[in-house]
């Protein structure tokens, strides 16, 4: 059994890459914090193309719950291991740096770039150890450029760029790559409140992306045809660089 975990299952990106791994053949790993329903909903999604996961619940800022977590599946599942990890899970709280509150700075660090840690570690040694592994950072065009009102997430972001470009060169030797795909504008619950009729004049493509455009990205550096993609970042944006 080949298994991906894709942390934020519940969420628009995240849903879609569990369907698109599902569909090269990964029994996928549902994670959700909060919204049990929608992580239900993947499942059903991907049950009714054919394919088959779970759902697993925990808080990537907690890293006592994660390795909790991750450690029970791993009891239940001797002989098993998780070959692809999508660092997913994430939010943007934004706000001009001048107001910005102690805990929407800590608390949006926490969620993106905390968790990288959190939920990557507990699963590292045994791609190591099997010499395959695929872990596939989603971060962010904000990451990239930085935007104004989000100091605190592209920050975040750029912390995880960071991030997979030292660990792809801590575990390349051993077949484990390490890469992030760092999406613009997707439509998603996080961008409902944005407005696309102005801000697709900034996109060359005309228009916001869609989470299955991210995965199809996704599912290509899980595959065995991205093995010698490493500390890359992968850009889903339309065109829309600065
Ligand atoms: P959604 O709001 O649709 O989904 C966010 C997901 O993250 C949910 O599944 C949510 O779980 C989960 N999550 C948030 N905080 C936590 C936490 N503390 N612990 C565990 N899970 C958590 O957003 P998107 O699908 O749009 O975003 C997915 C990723 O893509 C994020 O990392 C985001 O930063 C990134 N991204 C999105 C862009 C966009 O335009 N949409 C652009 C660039 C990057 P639950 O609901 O169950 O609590």
């Amino acid at each position: 059994m080949n298994t991906a975990l894709v942390t934020g299952g519940s969420g628009g990106i995240g849903s879609a890459i569990c369907l698109k791994l599902s569909q090269m053949g990964y029994h996928v790993l549902v994670h959700y914090r909060s919204n049990k329903e929608a992580a239900e909903n993947t499942l059903s999604a991907i049950r009714e193309q054919g394919g088959n996961g779970e759902i697993i619940q925990f808080d990537v800022t907690d890293h006592e719950a994660v390795k909790a977590a991750l450690q029970q599946w791993k009891s239940n599942h001797e002989n098993e291991y998780i070959s692809v990890l999508v660092n997913n899970a994430g939010y943007s709280k934004d706000v001009l740096m001048v107001w910005m509150k102690p805990h929407e700075w800590s608390g949006v660090i926490d969620a993106n770039l905390n968790s990288f840690y959190n939920v990557t570690t507990p699963l590292l040694e045994d791609m190591v150890v099997n010499k395959f592994g695929r872990v596939i950072n989603i971060v962010s065009l904000s990451g990239i450029k930085g935007l104004p009102g989000q100091t605190n997430y592209s920050a975040a972001k750029a912390g995880v760029i960071g991030a997979t470009k030292a660990l792809a060169q801590e575990v390349g030797r051993k077949k484990v790559t390490v890469n992030a795909v760092a999406p613009g504008y997707i439509r998603t619950e996080m961008t409902r409140d944005l407005n696309e009729k102005e801000l697709k004049k900034l996109i060359p493509a005309n228009r916001f992306g869609t989470p299955e455009e991210v995965a199809e990205v996704v599912g290509f550096l899980a595959s065995k045809g991205a093995s010698y993609i490493n500390g890359e970042v992968i850009h889903v944006n339309g065109g829309l660089y600065t």
